[in-house]
């Protein structure tokens, strides 16, 4: 189901207005955001609808209706999403709809198995809200992110894989010869077999505006997105092994890569290190945490650390408008 016209009514403090945005973003569902601190116009509009209530978040969709501070399961049923499986056994269900669950159920349908594919947020996992992928085989141009999931799941829908998004799944065990799978919802399913393939997280830094920029200024994989970065200036947040190798994989593509580590010195070995503080394109920086995440009017990004003296600025991606 597409949507076109929603608008989320809402303040930037307000923690159910971000979780709803959150839900929204994952299911890559466009939405305009009407802060109504700023918005007399989007604010007099919800008081209107409220008859002089101002709860929020207020999401009003294309044909007008209206959701006041919805549940993620209300607003997973007004946006059409599958959200109960049409049996209660299958050959195969995979818990978490990324890449790796998409691609084996895909297979094992056309083996001729029935699969359930069950994901907490939205169908293409990490990859789906990723900016961009360049790295893939057959896309020449690079994909984004988006429409690679998008195509995943089209296939799996081709092959009759069953596929149930916002559904968070709770418990995974067996009985009755079977294996069971059971989601926040109370919904049960049994299996033959069970494939979790919930993918990793990663560590974030837990500032304000970090969220709003991840895949397009923020980046956990400097062989997937680094290339993007080529000619401008990065900086690797992180002192250990990952961070400092990282860097120095950066430093193929960039001139000038500052390590912002949190401690007084790295915690990389000893042959990372050395490479990372002799090379000139490498600059390290201690004793650094981070405060901020922001965008500024004339879509500069910056991130404001706490090393002294340094403001890292970084500017606009090629493609970006
Ligand atoms: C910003 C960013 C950029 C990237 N760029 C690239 C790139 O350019 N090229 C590239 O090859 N790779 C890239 N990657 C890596 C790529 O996205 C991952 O390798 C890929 O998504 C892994 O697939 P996966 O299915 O194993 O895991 P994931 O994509 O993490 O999918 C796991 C899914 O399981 C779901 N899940 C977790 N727990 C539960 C539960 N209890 N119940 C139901 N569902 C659950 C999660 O919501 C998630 O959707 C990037 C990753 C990020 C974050």
């Amino acid at each position: 189901m597409s949507h076109t016209n929603i608008k989320l009514y809402g303040t930037d403090w307000c923690s159910d207005c971000k979780r709803s945005k959150k839900f929204l973003g994952e299911q890559r569902i466009h939405y305009q955001y009407i802060n109504i601190e700023e918005n007399m116009e989007g604010q007099a509009y919800v008081r209107e609808l409220q008859k002089g209530g101002l709860t929020i978040p207020t999401i009003v969709f294309e044909d007008g209706s209206v959701l006041i501070e919805p549940s993620n399961a209300e607003l997973a049923a007004r946006l059409g999403l599958e959200t109960k499986a049409k049996c209660d056994f299958y050959d195969l269900i995979t818990v978490g709809g990324g890449p790796t669950a998409l691609t084996t159920a895909i297979y094992a349908a056309r083996d001729g198995y029935d699969v359930l594919v069950i994901e907490r947020s939205g169908l293409g996992g990490q990859a789906g809200i990723t900016e961009r992928l360049d790295n893939y085989p057959g896309f020449p141009e690079g994909v984004t992110g988006a429409e690679f999931a998008e195509r995943i799941i089209e296939q799996a829908k081709r092959y009759g894989v069953e596929l149930l998004s916002a559904q968070n799944v709770v418990k995974v065990g067996n009985d009755l010869d079977a294996h069971f799978v059971k989601a926040e919802s109370g919904n049960m399913y049994r299996s033959n077999a069970v494939l979790i393939a919930t993918g990793s997280t990663y560590k974030r830094l837990g500032v304000p505006g970090e969220d709003d920029f991840i895949g397009a200024g923020i980046h956990f994989c400097a062989t997937c997105d680094g290339p993007f970065y080529k000619g401008r200036e990065v900086a690797v947040v992180g002192g250990g092994n990952s961070a400092v190798e990282e860097a120095a994989f950066l430093t193929r593509f960039s001139p000038k890569v500052t390590i912002l580590a949190r401690g007084s010195e790295l915690q990389a070995n000893k042959i990372a290190i050395e490479k990372a503080m002799t090379s000139p394109q490498i600059e390290v920086r201690f004793l650094c945490f981070h405060r901020t995440l922001a965008q500024q009017p004339a879509f500069q990004r910056y991130c404001q650390t706490g090393c002294p003296g340094l403001h890292y600025d970084r500017h606009r991606l090629p493609d970006e408008h």
